[in-house]
């Protein structure tokens, strides 16, 4: 049997512009790395839902990605993080908000799922889950990044928030907010063809106490099933969430019958583009078809299956 993994680093104002030689080869190689992870797993047999773990871990353990290590700074000046984790066969998922020091909180909402009987743990009472599970909290400075730091120090006596993949482009003329992006997803088909999909962030720079985006809300910015499609998204989490954007691609499969990628290209070159919602999204099916679609400039994204294809790329 077949196998399929598809990962993606974010989407947004990701031109060649804003890139240099140096950058291009920094986020191939974090993105090759996690394909690497993710591709081991089902290599060997391992199941989807533990390819997107590993190749997400990877990424939230690089500070490049908006997302574990590189989390981008809150108006407080902390950093909040948001993940979710669904496995297709079963339809059991796992998923934590605003949480803090913790390293992998993709990690944290797998263990959600397996072990806390509940899907959705938010703030301190996800913390003292995480305790009770013996993780281990990371200190304040592994989560520290000059770069993010600075882009956050430059709007911060503001009320601008800014989303992390919006580079220049962010509305009301504050110039050279950085060019940092990186929500991170995985979806996978493994050799059983079951499917799973994940996706973690940082969530948006100066983003208010509490703020809390698609990432991970089940079925908004996370969502698999086996009778459809994994899917992982990335991209403005308010417009996201009104548009329940992954269980939509889902839901026009399966009632509709249509085939992943079409589903994909109405949800989020038609739907979304009318509600001005910019971002993406990476998509599996049982039969490892993938797409990788988005309205924004270009999304840093990445896949590898078994019949020796891979690709890496940003641009549009
Ligand atoms: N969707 C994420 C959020 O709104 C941000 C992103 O994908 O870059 O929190």
């Amino acid at each position: 049997m077949s196998f399929t993994l598809v990962i993606h680093g974010g989407a947004g104002n990701i031109t060649p512009a804003i890139m240099n030689k140096e950058q291009e080869q920094q986020y191939h190689e974090g993105l090759q790395a996690a394909l690497d992870k993710g591709y081991e797993v089902l290599k060997n047999g391992g199941p989807a839902l533990d390819a997107v773990l590993a190749a997400i871990m990877e990424m939230e353990d690089n500070p490049l990605f908006n997302a574990g290590r590189g989390a981008v700074f809150t108006k407080k000046g902390l950093h909040e993080m948001d993940a979710a984790i669904m496995d297709g066969s079963n339809l059991e998922a796992g998923a934590v908000a605003g949480v803090r020091n913790i390293k992998n909180p993709i990690r944290l909402a797998k263990e959600v799922m397996l072990h806390s009987g509940h899907v959705f743990l938010s703030g301190s009472g996800a913390g003292e889950f995480a305790l009770q599970q013996g993780f281990e909290m990371a200190k304040d400075d592994y989560f520290f990044n000059k770069s993010r730091y600075d882009q956050w120090v430059k709007i911060r006596d503001s009320n601008f928030t800014q989303l992390d993949h919006e580079g220049d482009n962010l509305k009301g003329a504050l110039p050279d907010m950085g060019h940092k992006f990186g929500t991170v997803g995985a979806v996978a088909c493994d050799v059983n063809g079951n499917l799973a999909g994940g996706t973690s962030t940082g969530g948006m720079t100066n983003k208010r106490f509490g703020r809390i985006g698609d990432s991970p809300v089940i079925g908004a910015g996370t969502y698999a099933n086996n009778r459809t499609c994994a899917i992982s998204c990335t991209g403005h989490g308010e417009f996201f969430l009104r548009a329940v954007v992954a269980y939509d691609v889902s839901c026009l499969m399966e009632y509709k019958g249509l085939s992943l990628q079409d589903a994909c290209n109405m949800v989020v070159k038609d739907k979304l583009v009318k509600m001005g919602g910019e971002g993406g999204l990476i998509a599996v099916d049982a039969k490892g078809n993938f797409d990788m679609c988005f309205n924004s400039a270009g999304m840093y994204r990445g896949m590898r299956n078994s019949e020796g294809v891979q690709q890496i790329a940003y641009y549009g």
